[in-house]
């Protein structure tokens, strides 16, 4: 059988590794989304089956892993689903 001769991780990782690098090149460059993005981007995750309620944290994503209050600022964040 054939071998992965390649050192990348699966796709899905990556979507979540360059989502990663991207929440952290806005924090640093201040690139955040308008309230109004936010709100619209917290409204789509409440009716997520995804979303989940971490005690402390707060709601969380199940596909990424990202704190949504927090993911939803980012302006180059995105939905692993694509849905915002
Ligand atoms: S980021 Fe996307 S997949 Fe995650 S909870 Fe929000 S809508 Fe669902």
């Amino acid at each position: 059988m054939p071998q992965d001769q390649t050192n990348s991780p699966p796709i899905e990782q990556q979507g979540k590794f360059s989502s990663l690098l991207g929440a952290a090149r806005d924090v640093l460059n201040g690139n955040l989304a308008t309230e109004q993005k936010q709100a619209q981007r917290l409204s789509i995750c409440a009716q997520c089956p995804s979303r989940v309620t971490v005690p402390i944290i707060g709601d969380k994503c199940n596909d990424c892993g990202c704190v949504l209050q927090l993911k939803v600022k980012t302006l180059n964040s995105f939905c692993p689903k694509r849905l915002w």
